[in-house]
């Protein structure tokens, strides 16, 4: 009897493929399990088991697989389906899915190059033929496993690999990263000569006479007893009014110590503390949460900005691990939430993963081993978008940090899913619950709370009973008619900065970076140098002298002259962080100025070491975009400023207003959350908008409602679907010709639900022109019928000769 698989190739072809094995191997086999195939004439592809079965497809011969690589599935049967989902809800394959999902080193292929690890040193460890490859390796540093093929004269390799990869004797090209450089921060003790009462008595008497060193360790001594916790240098100097140079005295004459200690997100301690005692409010969500959770799958927590959100979070999940069970908790963007890392890590300690697609291949693998065989280590996973994916065997609860946030959607490469969405889905596969939780919930997620469909938990006080900052509209039209305008700031603004100033208090600044990147133009002949690959103006980075295109990365040296007219009239407009950072330096020069924006953030941590600086106050002001709004929590910010607000409320998106609402008072969230009530000072040219007013009056029901009134006359989500499609092409006509093909072939059928083809606001990005075409699908119309008549549209697109070579993309739910 013929046995035969299904499996499932990396490849954005949207059908499984068949492949002939023997009666042993089907035994052996089980779904989930990896196989190496050959593909076309020449390549061998890693492919995923999906059916075992005894059906020889009819149109062709099956070809014969390579090896099986594994011994136990890597990928379990709720995750299959879980993908099937994905594949079918985003229109896309589930091969791209699993190309998301597996780490790189599970799907090795033909073009993977290896590399030898020149740490590797036991020899002794390896087989004949893996010993084979190594040595080759010694003559030619890279290989592509089609090359090792040769070199050992046969087929299946792919398991030497993988057995070289975890013997460590080698790795994969894309392996090689940044190594993580965790930053140290400097605590002070006492020295361990004075352990003894005595001794200490002795300490005090000696340093009689040296006032200011005396008063350093008394100081020690104070902080040792108000905070019962490790002391860092900088407390230490602020408490003690000393220098750095006195410190290093004490440290010379042995009576205190400095060290060190990471702040590394990785490898955990144990868990130190308990879970933080709620108070009566936090008490009362708590358990409306739990009660809730009987009766809903899904359950919005819609608690205002630090109403202490995360500590309920903590509690829950303590509940879920105390039983043995899994917790995924997402964060819209991991390298903004290092300080929710250090936050849970302190009550659970060596039970958290942190998933990332920045993180190395290894850490990916060990913490998919770690999930997939249920090791204490992976019992809290967190993560961005990309961890809903991971192998979870025994899912207890999902918590989606932040739900509202527009970075839980992927945009390219394909699968473009929403990582919210496809949580709810994956915790149906779990029959588990989900938490959705936010200041300032997305429109969609409150419709299904109106609509009955999700459960709802609304928790209104701050934690301490610090209330909500006080917001002041500040109208620059008004300031700039009455010359009361220094650079981007009112009059007024000078003075709230001067005053959290002189009260030793932080200041956030808020500049949107949408529409308002600085351009430069000629004032003699009115030109602005574009992007040559793109349909954009540069933008102007003062800091480098340079232009750059924020689209494809093209740059080059402020020129002197205008391109154009070649008169030396090249003007900078507009305002970027950049200039608001240098107009701040001119008016505070005491201050500390800091900016936070994709420049100064460059590189795997150049976020944490920002949000250190300043969470150290080693920043005065901190200038920054939509990156300072996501859920940091600082203790000494009592002002926050917003530049200007109208450039965001003006966005051409139908989301703009919601957007704009949530970016406000997230932002307006970070002030004043410890002590004593903050300040918001916005400036807006319209202070009489209804976003703005409801801002003010932290209104968040009047803005849903005057939203989805909205939405309904303009038909828009969540009142419909949208599905978007793009098509791209670097010749225009090309485009043109094939968008008004698509578009009419969708008119035909779904009629006056179907926008464009319109050209984007910047129609042209790496050299292709764009084009594109909205579908919007009423609820009461059936989805997956409507997307089967998508599909066929695009597979009758792409039969098309002369449209073969322009790109097609179908993003559903886009943003
Ligand atoms: P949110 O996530 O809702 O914005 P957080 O969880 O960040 O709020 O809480 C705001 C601040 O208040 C944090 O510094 C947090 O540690 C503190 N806090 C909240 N609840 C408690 C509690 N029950 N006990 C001690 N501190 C708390
Ligand atoms: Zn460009």
């Amino acid at each position: 009897m013929n046995h035969f698989i299904n499996v499932i190739l990396p490849i954005p072809l949207q059908k499984l493929f068949t492949y002939q094995i023997t009666e042993a191997e089907a035994k052996y086999l089980k779904i989930g399990m990896r196989v190496a195939v050959p593909f076309g004439k020449t390549k061998i592809f890693t492919a995923l088991v999906f059916e075992i079965h005894l059906l020889s497809p009819e149109a062709y011969e099956a070809k014969e697989i390579h090896q099986i690589l594994d011994k136990e599935p890597i990928v379990t049967i709720k995750q299959l389906t879980h993908w099937k989902w994905i594949a079918n809800y985003y229109m896309c394959s589930i091969g791209e899915v699993m190309r998301a999902s597996i780490p790189t080193a599970f799907l090795l292929e033909s073009e993977t190059l290896i590399l030898k690890n020149e740490k590797f040193e036991n020899e002794e460890i390896l087989n004949d033929d893996e010993y084979l490859i190594y040595e080759a390796l010694e003559r030619k540093p890279v290989l592509k496993i089609k090359e090792i093929n040769d070199i050992l004269n046969k087929k299946g390799v792919i398991a030497d690999i993988n057995n070289l990869i975890d013997k460590g004797a080698i790795h994969l090209k894309e392996e090689i990263i940044q190594q993580y450089k965790p930053k140290l921060i400097k605590y002070v003790r006492l020295h361990k000569k004075y352990e003894s009462n005595e001794s200490l008595n002795q300490l005090l008497e000696n340093i009689n006479k040296a006032k200011k060193q005396r008063e350093v360790v008394l100081s020690y001594f104070s902080l040792q007893a108000k905070l019962n916790k490790p002391i860092k240098m900088k407390e230490l100097q602020i408490e003690a009014n000393a220098s750095s140079a006195i410190i290093n005295a004490l440290v010379k004459k042995e009576i205190i110590e400095i060290y060190s200690i990471q702040t590394d997100r990785i490898s955990f301690d144990k868990g130190i503390s308990n879970v933080k005692d709620l108070n009566e409010y936090q008490d009362i969500a708590l358990n409306e949460i739990r009660d809730l959770f009987n009766k809903f799958d899904v359950n919005l927590f819609h608690g205002i900005t630090s109403s202490g959100k995360t500590e309920i979070y903590a509690h829950l999940i303590k509940e879920v691990l105390d039983a043995g069970k899994q917790v995924l908790y997402l964060l819209p963007e991991i390298a903004l939430t290092t300080q929710i890392i250090s936050r849970l890590q302190s009550f659970f300690g060596d039970k958290i993963s942190v998933f990332h697609s920045k993180y190395s291949i290894d850490e990916r693998v060990e913490v998919w081993n770690n999930l997939l065989y249920k090791k204490e280590k992976a019992q809290l996973i967190l993560g961005a978008r990309s961890a809903v994916l991971l192998p979870f065997s025994d899912l207890g609860l999902i918590i989606v940090d932040e739900e509202h946030e527009t970075s839980y959607k992927q945009y390219e490469p394909s699968p473009r899913y929403h990582a919210r969405d496809t949580a709810i889905v994956l915790a149906k596969i779990h029959q588990t619950k989900v938490l959705l939780g936010s200041a300032t919930p997305a429109i969609e997620s409150f419709s299904n709370v109106k609509e009955n469909k999700y459960g709802y938990i609304k928790l209104d006080r701050r934690y301490g009973d610090v209330l909500l900052p006080e917001t002041e509209l500040v109208d620059i039209k008004e300031k700039h008619r009455k010359k009361r305008m220094t650079g981007h700031f009112s009059d007024r603004l000078l003075v709230l900065i001067q005053e959290a100033l002189d009260n030793k208090e932080q200041v956030i600044l808020f500049q949107n970076r949408r529409g308002y990147s600085p351009i430069v133009e000629c004032s003699t002949c009115g030109v602005a140098p574009q992007c040559p690959n793109c349909d954009v103006s540069l933008t102007y980075h003062k800091y480098r002298n340079e232009l750059r295109c924020h689209y494809c990365g093209f740059n080059r040296a402020m020129p002197k002259t205008c391109p154009a007219c070649e008169n030396p009239t090249l003007d900078s407009k507009g305002f970027g962080t950049e200039q608001i950072e240098i107009e701040l330096q001119n008016l505070f020069s005491q201050a500390k100025v800091g900016r936070m924006d994709s420049d100064t953030t460059r590189g795997k941590y150049g976020y944490q070491k920002i949000i250190s600086a300043f969470q150290e106050q080693e920043i005065d002001i901190l200038v920054g975009t939509q990156m300072l709004t996501k859920g940091l929590d600082f203790n000494h910010v009592s002002l926050v400023g917003v530049l200007n607000a109208d450039n965001m409320l003006n966005f051409p998106d139908f989301r703009a207003y919601e957007r704009s609402y949530q970016l406000l008072v997230q932002v307006s969230g970070r002030a004043g959350r410890a002590k004593k009530r903050g300040k918001v000072a916005i400036q807006t040219f319209n202070p009489y908008h209804q976003i703005l007013q409801q801002v003010t009056t932290n209104d968040y029901e009047q803005m849903y409602k005057d939203q989805i009134d909205e939405r309904h006359a303009f038909h828009y989500p969540p009142l419909v679907r949208l599905v978007k499609i793009t098509l791209k092409h670097k010749d225009f006509s090309k485009v043109s010709k094939a968008s008004d093909w698509v578009g009419r072939s969708l008119q035909n059928i779904f009629h006056e639900n179907i926008l464009g083809p319109t050209s984007p606001a910047i129609s042209r990005v790496r050299n292709l022109h764009i084009k594109n075409i909205l579908i919007k699908l009423p609820k009461n119309r059936p989805l997956g019928r409507s997307k089967e008549i998508i599909q066929k549209i695009k597979n009758s697109f792409q039969s098309i000769g002369e449209f073969r070579s322009v790109r097609f993309i179908v993003d559903v739910d886009n943003y």
